[in-house]
């Protein structure tokens, strides 16, 4: 049975300084994945607060959001089958160094936060990820 979802994603600071947008989106979309929705944005203190609201109590916190404004950030919204798991799959774990070979993160992240894009990690934080980066009629259906 088929299982369409949509995913946000971030490419990350490092991503869009080092010119490495194309790289991670040509991955993507060798995969299947369809870009729906796409922008390039100034993340605003309120809105990475929100995002990163599970991180709001750590030390690094102040860090990541430092990191987060250092450039603009690509949003997309990718749909396939699968799409949150198999993006995450894609990207490998969060610590870039434990990443394999061949992911993303193996292959272009640095470390635990320089690790080239965020993507959702489950359909609920899909859901309240697309409404944060996108308006309705941002994300289009072709
Ligand atoms: P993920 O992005 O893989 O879903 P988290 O939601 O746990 O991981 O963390 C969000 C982001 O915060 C990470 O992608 C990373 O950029 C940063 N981060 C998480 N943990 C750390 C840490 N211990 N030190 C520095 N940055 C971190």
């Amino acid at each position: 049975m088929s299982n369409q979802e949509t995913s946000l994603i971030l490419l990350k600071p490092d991503t869009v300084t080092k010119g490495r947008c194309g790289e991670v989106l040509k991955r993507f979309e060798e995969q299947g994945f369809k870009i729906r929705g796409v922008k390039l944005m100034k993340l605003s203190d309120e809105l990475l607060a929100e995002h990163y609201s599970h991180l709001a109590d750590k030390p690094f916190f102040p860090t990541i959001v430092g990191f987060m404004q250092s450039s603009p950030v690509v949003a997309l919204a990718l749909s396939g089958e699968n799409a949150i798991s198999r993006v995450r799959d894609l990207l490998g774990p969060t610590d870039s160094t434990k990443a394999e070979k061949g992911t993303i993160r193996g292959d272009l992240g640095e470390d635990m936060m320089i690790n080239c894009a965020h993507a959702s990690d489950s359909p609920e934080s899909a859901a309240a990820e697309l409404k944060r980066f996108f308006r309705d009629d941002e994300v289009l259906d072709y």
